[in-house]
């Protein structure tokens, strides 16, 4: 198992105590969010076209990963799209998955959600926020570190089914099948998808995968989609070898994490030297401590692939979280300098350069989370890492707008509210962030005066 920093276990309490709070009413089932670039990239390329396709603004629907084995995808309020690790594992092809996604983007598009609940977007953003890094801390049996534990994708599911009836499931298989044809791929995916799963629908209801309860399949069903995507011009097109090997990689990279070691080590045997093979077994490796193998292992695919973002990220994961910060850095350095982009990167770089804790550490740190949460502004763990940046460089008032900004991106208002009236007094010389606090002590002050009228 890989240790984790005792920030990061002090993190991991502020959250989980936030978290809880938010959730303090809501039953949870021990599902996570996870946050991976790769795997969100992945899934991202698959479901971007289908947004368009469908005449949805691809930057306006999200896409949560949830940490849970059921076989599940399903939209929420506010077009947020959730895809359980149990629906990336089963799916063989990208199409497959894709004709999942189209389908719930045509729940989306054709507003059979209709009911808006504001407090469920806030409620998912910030469970986003709260989540960690990569997935090692949250994944590597380190209980719930980084995660914030869902508020049970099951209970939404259960509101999604109310919402669902017959008529809007065949309406939905149709408009997938649509949007596959605007952007020139097969709909057959969807069609093997469900005859893989066909046998769900002799299980009680209970039994069956969540993902099955809200869309029951019948014959009836499947002929209808079989009919239509077969005739389509497109029925024949395969995915791109990139495509498919990027999902061999992203299940590579979820068994390592999910699965036991041992478990790892019988699906990909050493005798696997494949990609998916060397890139699980290193995950594995660093969950089984054995640290000297899975720098060996992840160092061979670097070697490959030097220009790969995600090898390097892996690494300087590994490396920090068996507690060689200071080693990180370098492969964290070269993952950023690969894709600047990314946010997460960005944040796993400064997470280690804290570590470091030399004052040009410590400013380059800032400059990267600034960097990062210019990308994603509410990502409550890199406001975090910021107040620890601005405590080290002795700016108080800095740090606790930090805070502030962490709580509010939470949606722990009481505490973002007094975190944000303590920082104001040293921020006259920080016009931007004494501007952005006052903002928060208002809006805070007034979510708590509404949650209280709620109550009563
Ligand atoms: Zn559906």
């Amino acid at each position: 198992m890989g240790r984790m920093s005792s920030n990061y276990k002090r993190l991991t309490a502020v959250l989980m105590s936030a978290i809880l709070m938010i959730f303090a009413a809501i039953p949870a089932f021990g599902q996570s969010l996870i946050r991976d670039t790769e795997i969100e990239e992945t899934l991202r390329a698959y479901t971007d076209p289908i947004l368009r396709a469908a005449n949805l603004q691809s930057s306006s629907v999200d896409l949560f990963l949830v940490n849970d084995p059921s076989l599940n995808a399903f939209v929420t309020r506010g077009q947020n799209i959730f895809v359980h690790t149990g629906l990336i594992l089963e799916a063989e092809t990208p199409n497959q998955l894709k004709g999942v996604l189209a389908h719930e983007a045509a729940h989306i598009a054709s507003g059979h959600l209709a009911r808006r609940d504001q407090s469920n977007r806030s409620a998912y953003g910030s469970m986003l926020i709260a989540a960690g890094l990569g997935l090692a801390a949250i994944l590597a049996g380190e209980g719930q570190a980084g995660a914030a534990i869902l508020a049970g994708s099951t209970q939404f599911g259960t509101l999604d089914v109310l919402a669902h009836s017959r008529i809007n499931e065949a309406s939905a298989d149709q408009a997938a099948a649509n949007y596959l044809e605007i952007t020139g791929q097969s709909g057959l995916g969807l069609v093997q998808f469900f005859e893989k799963f066909r046998y769900q629908e002799v299980l009680s209801n209970a039994r069956r995968y969540p993902y099955f309860r809200g869309h029951p399949l019948s014959s009836d069903r499947i002929d209808k989609l079989r009919e239509v995507t077969s005739e389509s011009q497109f029925a024949n097109v395969e995915d791109t070898d990139e495509e498919a090997f990027a999902l061999i990689m992203a299940k590579a990279k979820l068994i390592g994490f999910i699965d036991a070691p041992q478990t790892v080590f019988s699906k990909y045997p050493e005798t696997d030297s494949s990609k998916p093979g060397r890139y699980a077994r290193a995950v594995a490796y660093y969950r089984a401590a054995d640290l000297k193998n899975a720098v060996k292992t992840i160092d061979s695919l670097i070697e490959e692939e030097p220009e790969n973002p995600y090898f390097h990220e892996l690494k300087g994961q590994i490396l920090y979280e068996s507690g060689k910060g200071a080693d990180a850095i370098e492969p964290m350095t070269e993952a950023v300098r690969l894709k600047p982009e990314a946010a997460l990167l960005e944040i796993a770089l400064a997470q280690a350069l804290i570590e470091g804790g030399t004052s040009p550490q410590i400013d380059q740190s800032i400059d990267l989370l600034k960097s990062a949460l210019r990308k994603e502004n509410t990502n409550g763990f890199a406001w975090y890492l910021l107040s620890q940046s601005y405590d080290r460089k002795g700016e108080p008032a800095l740090a606790r707008y930090a805070i502030a900004e962490q709580s509010f991106a939470m949606g722990n208002y009481q505490r973002a509210r007094s975190f944000a009236q303590r920082a104001q007094e040293g921020l006259r010389e920080h016009k931007a962030q004494s501007r952005r606090a006052s903002d928060i002590i208002v809006i805070s002050g007034a979510q708590l005066a509404s949650n209280k009228n709620r109550r009563r």
